[in-house]
């Protein structure tokens, strides 16, 4: 496993006494210290699947919320660890939330760690997609130190098992990307539980674990089949 330097790098952000962030780079590194220097190559090839993974693997989804009303659009999963008490004091009133909102936010809380950890993992499955950018030695090491040698194109959607192509990154439907971030089980936001699946099939799959989805299909064949 990488032995990491941790040292905190410190930002403007008003949650940083919730949770600082820590370098994640090797002990010893030299340079400067960084949150998410394996994203760095990927950052040069196509911008947006580096924000992407930044920002699904820390951020909260759910309904498009604009309103006060409806809540904050995204969040820090980390922050949605906080009490109701704790988080008034960052201007936060879950109380004023529909019960359903707060449920949904609640349910995409997730440690900083395991944030980490899903960046991570999402950067190692973005690498092995066909058509993907080859990643530099070192960050391929790196990230090979915590889920094993890449393959390449062995990426699948984690629903349809369809190997995954990088090119689906920069296709979209009014807007909406054609590849998403997947739960194997909607409820649990940490490495072993994270994949890229399409659009379509993570809607199909809605609230239900992978398995459930399955169940539920083939209970749908089995009945189509015997009419
Ligand atoms: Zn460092
Ligand atoms: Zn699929």
């Amino acid at each position: 496993m990488n032995e990491l330097c941790h040292e905190i790098i410190s930002s403007r952000s008003a949650y940083d006494s919730i949770q600082p962030k820590y370098c994640q780079l090797p002990k010893g590194h030299s340079g400067k210290h960084s949150e998410f220097h394996y994203l760095d190559h990927l950052r040069t090839v196509q911008k947006s699947v580096a924000d992407k993974i930044k920002r699904d693997s820390t951020m909260t989804t759910g309904a498009a919320w604009k309103s006060a009303e409806a809540g904050p659009n995204r969040i820090l999963r980390w922050v949605m660890l906080l009490s109701d008490s704790d988080l008034k004091h960052y201007e936060i009133q879950m109380d004023k939330l529909k019960p359903q909102v707060v449920a949904k936010l609640r349910e995409k809380s997730a440690t900083y760690d395991d944030c980490m950890a899903v960046a991570k993992k999402l950067t190692w499955l973005v690498y092995q997609m066909n058509e993907a950018p080859k990643p530099p030695q070192d960050i391929r090491e790196y990230l090979e130190n915590y889920f094993g040698k890449m393959v390449s194109g062995s990426t699948t959607c984690i629903i349809c098992k369809e190997k995954l192509s990088f090119s689906l990154f920069s296709k979209a439907q009014r807007g909406k990307a054609e590849i998403e971030t997947g739960h194997i089980s909607p409820r649990e936001h940490n490495a072993e539980n994270v994949g890229f699946a399409h659009r379509e099939c993570n809607i199909a799959q809605g609230n239900k674990t992978v398995l459930e989805f399955y169940d539920w299909i083939r209970g749908i064949i089995k009945r189509v089949d015997n009419r």
